[in-house]
């Protein structure tokens, strides 16, 4: 078998999904995207794609070495995220040939379903209340909420008042047999978070996540001692390497993207060696359906998983839904907060080509959201 070309796809509301086919006619899909700088991982995935053409698609991890270490300068979200969706299409196209769930090529089940977790938006806690009630009518036994809205980096009595006041009342409507993890975005400096998480200790949050910035790694040590708390983070990290002083920190909760960190084979690889730190894995996933069936195939294979984040009904998501582009929606069902293994080979969901293509006519141009400080300056998103 021989890979004849690779296409990609720029698909409301933010995504980029890729195309590789085969002279066999197998087809390989996968979702190469840093949501904001996709038509920059287009570039990317193109140029990469001259060390894939007229290959054999079978060696994953010869092609994995080569499209990761090949061009000299490696690592960061833009060219991690390229490799990581033809990394999935590669997976992809390797079951399909085989008749296999992508599971069964990393060794087999180790869960039949696999938790889900669902975003609430809102910043006024009535408001939150009623988005958590109708996640929780939904079937979810989790959600995940953002800690506060902008916020100073060094944050007042109210604002942290809030934080606090807006957790309990999540916490108040899922009571103590469902979960809520916060997302801090790192929107407030290290020593506001070691002030925040003991205050939110009581109310026993699933996690907290990016307490700090990435790029304020050494002091994340810190900020696990400083509460009980369980701290993730991860979605800002795109290898074993970027991964490793996080886990020695202290870390609780490691939460790679599929289609960020490298794909299938590196998040493998993330998970064995957050194993070892009795570190559990939790996906990032905000994304579209070949990064969430990509997420799954994983999650369905991986001792040390904890739960799978996923963007259907996110606030983000205006123009356009992870279940528009498949033409199997019920592989996303999670009638019971969980979605259940199959066995469809592959990444186990059928792309509606179709719908890809007429969607990618119309593209997009989102980007994230620039805030700005009440003096002008600039503040974490
Ligand atoms: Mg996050």
């Amino acid at each position: 078998m021989r890979i004849t070309r690779i296409e990609t796809f720029l698909v409301p509301p933010r995504w980029l999904m890729c195309r590789v086919e085969t002279d066999e006619g197998i087809v390989g899909w996968g979702e190469p995207v840093v949501e904001g700088r996709a038509e920059t991982v287009r570039a990317a995935v193109e140029e990469l794609s001259e060390l894939l053409l007229g290959q054999d698609p079978a060696p994953i991890e010869h092609h994995w070495q080569r499209l990761t270490k090949g061009g000299f300068y490696r690592g960061g979200p833009v060219l991690s995220s390229a490799v990581a969706g033809l990394d999935q299409a590669l997976w992809d196209i390797a079951g399909k040939s085989l008749g296999v769930p992508v599971h069964r090529l990393l060794g087999g089940p180790v869960r039949d379903k696999v938790r889900v977790y669902g975003w609430v938006g809102g910043d006024d806690p009535a408001e939150l209340v009623d988005r958590v009630s109708a996640r929780v009518e939904t079937g979810l036994t989790a959600v995940k909420m953002n800690g506060s809205g902008v916020m100073g980096r060094s944050a007042t009595v109210r604002e942290i008042d809030g934080i606090v006041d807006r957790l309990a009342s999540v916490r108040e409507v899922l009571g103590p047999d469902r979960d809520v993890a916060v997302d801090f975005h790192g929107r407030f400096n290290a020593a506001t978070a070691r002030r925040v998480l003991p205050l939110l200790e009581p109310l026993r949050p699933m996690f907290v996540e990016e307490p700090v910035l990435p790029e304020y790694g050494h002091l994340l040590q810190d900020v696990v001692r400083s509460s009980p708390v369980p701290i993730a983070t991860g979605e800002r990290l795109f290898s074993r390497t970027d991964f490793l002083p996080a886990l020695q920190a202290g870390i609780a909760v490691a939460q790679p993207d599929l289609s960020h960190a490298g794909g299938i084979s590196e998040v493998r690889r993330i998970a064995s060696l957050a194993e070892t730190y009795d570190v559990l894995l939790a996906p990032h996933c905000p994304l579209g359906p070949l990064a969430l069936a990509a997420s799954l195939q994983v999650a369905f294979a991986t001792p040390n998983f904890l739960i799978q984040e996923q963007s259907i009904g996110i606030h983000y998501n205006q123009d356009a839904e992870l279940l528009d582009y498949v033409l199997d929606a019920e592989v996303f069902a999670f009638p019971d907060g969980h979605i259940h293994r199959t066995d469809a080979p592959g990444l186990g969901v059928r792309v509606d080509e179709d719908a890809v293509r007429r969607a990618d006519r119309g593209g997009h141009r989102w980007r994230s959201p620039v805030w700005s400080h009440e003096d002008g300056s600039f503040a974490e998103w």
